[in-house]
């Protein structure tokens, strides 16, 4: 979709590095308060007054992370930053700014990349980040792109992986599974279209699956949530690689076991009901599909009532001693060892690799 063999795109060696930098960037604006300067120097320079620096980064690769023939590239753009303000949610800190590193071969246009920076602008408006710089390259092949945000927070709201505690609870936002799925769709449909060009797919009733696979939204609203619910989490992470492997790096850091209850994981109907046409269990799905996107926390006993009946939140499970391992608790009220097994796990068994 994307190939340069369109006569009417633009080739992206008739703007050159500096030509497209330009062209790509022109538009972004700045935040003064937190970005002394952005783009067009040798470096941004940043304040953060009083607050700690959170930095984190993720690297995106075609044919590894995403597929083109059904990722749009403006959504592709959007979800490299979601994924990265999703980590500085966790800390429980706000993301300030992003920046941007791109490596693509000479198959895209210049109007493909303008699609994926669309994405890029839309996100960092609607999450109020800055683009404040990035590196362009040339690549053989596919397409690279990797983010860094960073964001601040006082450094006694920062919230790590490790701080949780035997008896504090586990809890969930959103619900899990969904991404997944999205993708088992777009999957399928991608199959039906190599044999069959012309059919139609009837996607209706996927809206919300594919949707949480192609357009994933970051929790922006659960930091503040918790300042104005007075509760600070002991212990949190996002869930980009599955359920079980969240869990099981939140009681590694912090030393504890789990009670993870299957009954209480909070899954979608359509979710539900998509399993059901694909003969997937949906706790397997929801324990270890990808990219949800949600934040998985831990809070002490004591703050339960200021969490309780909030939407947002469901309570899945409790922490135990470090001793008395990592379980989940099934319907049949069988204690079964959580094991870790990631997106990255899944997608190998299923060899789409
Ligand atoms: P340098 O040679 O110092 O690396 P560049 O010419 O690569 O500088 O970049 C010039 C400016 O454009 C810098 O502010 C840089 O951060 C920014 N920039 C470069 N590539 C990108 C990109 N893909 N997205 C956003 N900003 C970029
Ligand atoms: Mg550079």
């Amino acid at each position: 979709m994307f190939e340069n063999s369109d006569q009417s795109k633009t080739d992206l060696s008739e703007l050159g590095e500096f030509g497209l930098i330009d062209h790509l960037t022109k538009s972004f604006n700045i935040t003064p308060e937190f970005t002394l300067k952005g783009i067009g120097d040798d470096a941004a320079v940043l304040d953060f007054k009083e607050e700690k620096v959170i930095v984190t980064t993720d690297l995106l690769v075609e044919g590894v992370h995403f597929d083109l023939s059904y990722m749009p590239l403006k959504h592709l753009g959007y979800k490299a930053v979601m994924v990265n303000l999703s980590d500085v949610y966790a800390m429980n800190a706000t993301p300030r700014q992003i920046t941007v590193s791109i490596a693509v071969s000479n198959r895209f246009p210049v109007e493909a990349l303008e699609e994926l920076y669309a994405g890029i602008k839309l996100a960092s408006k609607l999450y109020k980040v800055d683009v404040v710089g990035g590196d362009t390259s040339s690549s053989t092949s596919g397409l690279i792109i990797s983010v860094t945000a960073l964001g601040g927070a006082k450094e006694e709201e920062v919230v790590y992986r490790s701080g949780a505690k035997t008896n504090d609870l586990l809890v969930v936002t959103g619900d899990l599974g969904a991404a997944y799925m999205g993708l088992q769709v777009l999957e399928r449909e991608k199959q039906v279209f190599k044999v069959n060009p012309k059919n139609q797919p009837d996607l209706d009733p996927y809206t919300y699956l594919i949707e949480r696979q192609l357009k994933p939204e970051a929790r922006k609203d659960i930091p503040p949530l918790f300042k104005a619910l007075e509760v600070k989490p002991t212990s949190m992470i996002d869930i980009s690689d599955g359920l079980s492997s969240e869990v099981i790096h939140l009681c590694k850091n912090s030393k504890t076991g789990v009670n993870l209850f299957e009954e209480k994981i909070p899954l979608d109907p359509a979710v539900i009901s998509v399993c059901e046409e694909f003969q997937l269990d949906s706790t397997t799905i929801a324990l270890s599909g990808g990219e949800d996107y949600e934040l998985l926390f831990t809070i002490d006993q004591g703050d339960y009532d200021k969490i309780k009946g909030n939407p947002n939140f469901t309570v899945i499970g409790h922490m135990t001693e470090e001793a008395e391992g990592m379980h989940l608790v099934t319907r049949a009220n069988q204690k079964i060892p959580l094991i870790a097994r990631g997106w990255n796990a899944m997608d190998k068994k299923e060899d789409k690799k």
